[in-house]
């Protein structure tokens, strides 16, 4: 999602990037720009208002004119200004900090109660059983769950469904029972059985209805809760953030939950929820699946949005596509032999196509960078990658464990078994002698130190 709004404002940043002098004209192009790549995404108007209007009384006021290179101290603006407007003011770090966000309060007697509010088909029985197994997971709760659904019996098999998969307790209700009561009896319970937390999953309508509202402001009531949380479908736009605002007047909710991020969505939503409702986006699901949930961290989304790529998405993929086994065995053959062959190489070029190809790396890279990148065209490098593979096959095992034996008359033999010219036969020796020398400088322990960096 947001990929358009990504391209057009990578564009806009690189073309300020090399502007040495920033005048009136060349500002208001650029905050034109924004403000259509902003609409286009379906970011609500006035969010879109204020926040060129922020960026525009900056970038007339000392923050840029004092600074050496304007164009790099204006795209400092822009981020900063996007992240207060996804998160709030607090949720700008000023640093590279870019962890910031809305924990979820738990700070109460236990059991801490989160109410989960939303319109039917929102997610929120999806989102009871991803918090819970968040919380589970991520800060070693005791969590019981709880449905006062008692229009859907359904929807209260759908929870204790969940609640099973994800190993969080459930209180059983059924139709006929009063919301209000099953929401005492729960608590009761989880006094009882020392549940730290209940999370409590209601009924939704397909629209805000009096009788809803009124019935969820009576749990609210009833619960105390620590945490109110709307659960909302991004997919819906900017009819998210309306519905959003119109529960935040009847109950004070204490964050947001956008749902279905993973979706095409134009992800508007996502930035015009805490501006229209004053409330921090807490979590964002990702997907259909229980573990589909995400704390959400504005700064990272601003730099996203904003082409600087998601660095730490870059990792966490490299070290899940990254066989931890091979390349433990490699290190320490290495460590052992000293010795680094033309297998081992192999071996490494297989484990770059199983991280999805340089083009899909490329993508996450920072803006600047795939720019750069994209110039050279990755479907070749692709291909270079599979040559070099073929190449590789064509040798004999003993080739391969000593590179050296390669000579004019071998080069032939394995340039025609791979179909390539001689000439690419040498350049891939040459490589694999680079590399070679890169890895004995490793040999002294930097290997390790460079894996246990990637989670080895
Ligand atoms: P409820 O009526 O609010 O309880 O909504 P449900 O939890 O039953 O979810 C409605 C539908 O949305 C289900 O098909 C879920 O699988 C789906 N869903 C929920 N969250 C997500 C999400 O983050 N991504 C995607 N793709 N689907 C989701």
């Amino acid at each position: 999602m947001l990929d358009n709004l990504t391209q057009r404002l990578a564009r806009v940043v690189k073309t300020m990037r090399g502007e040495a002098r920033l005048t009136e004209a060349n500002t208001a192009e650029m905050l034109r720009e924004v403000r259509l790549a902003l609409l286009e995404a379906d970011v609500a108007l006035p969010v879109v208002r204020d926040f060129i209007a922020k960026v525009k009384a900056k970038a007339l006021g000392e923050d840029v004119i004092g600074s050496l290179s304007p164009g790099q101290a204006l795209v400092g603006v822009v981020q900063r200004e996007l992240t207060a407007v996804i998160g709030g003011e607090e949720a700008v770090s000023g640093g590279a900090d870019a962890s910031k966000y809305s924990e979820l309060n738990l700070n109460s007697q236990p059991p801490a109660i989160i109410l989960l509010a939303g319109l039917q088909g929102a997610g929120k029985t999806t989102t009871a059983g991803k918090l819970a197994k968040w919380l589970i997971a991520n800060k070693k709760k005791k969590v019981l769950t709880v449905s006062c659904d008692v229009y859907r019996p359904a929807a209260i098999a759908q929870l204790k469904t969940v609640a099973g998969q994800v190993g969080a307790d459930f209180f059983p209700s059924e139709a006929g029972q009063k919301p209000v009561d099953i929401a005492h009896a729960a608590v009761d319970w989880a006094r009882k059985h020392y549940h730290d937390v209940l999370i409590v999953d209601t009924a939704g309508r397909l629209g805000i209805d009096e009788a809803m509202m009124q019935e969820i402001s009576a749990l609210h009531a009833t619960l105390k809760p620590i945490e109110t949380l709307f659960v909302v479908d991004a997919m819906l736009g900017q009819d998210a953030v309306n519905t959003a605002k119109a529960f935040n007047e009847a109950l004070p909710l204490t964050g947001v939950i956008l749902t279905k991020l993973d979706g095409d969505a134009r992800g508007g939503a996502a930035l015009s929820v805490r501006h229209v409702t004053g409330r921090p986006i807490k979590f964002v699901g990702v997907g259909e699946k229980l573990d589909g949930l995400e704390p959400f961290y504005p700064e990272r989304m601003a730099q996203r949005i904003l082409g600087m790529g998601d660095i730490l998405a870059l990792v966490e993929e490299a070290q899940r596509g990254v066989d931890m086994d091979e390349a433990k065995k490699l290190a320490s053959k290495i460590k052992k032999t000293g010795g680094f062959d033309l297998e081992d190489f192999k071996v490494q070029i297989g484990q770059m196509k199983k991280m999805g190809g340089m083009g899909s790396l490329v993508d996450k890279l920072p803006a600047q960078f795939s720019q750069a990148a994209a110039g050279a065209d990755m479907n070749q490098a692709d291909k270079q990658v599979t040559r070099m593979e073929g190449i590789i096959n064509s040798m004999t095992p003993a080739e391969r464990a000593k590179p050296e034996l390669i000579k004019a008359s071998r080069k032939r033999r394995i340039a025609a078994g791979a179909g390539v010219p001689v000439q690419e036969v040498n350049r891939l020796l040459n490589q694999f002698d680079q590399m070679q020398g890169m890895m004995k400088k490793l040999k002294g322990g930097g290997m390790q130190k460079m894996m246990r960096a990637m989670g080895g």
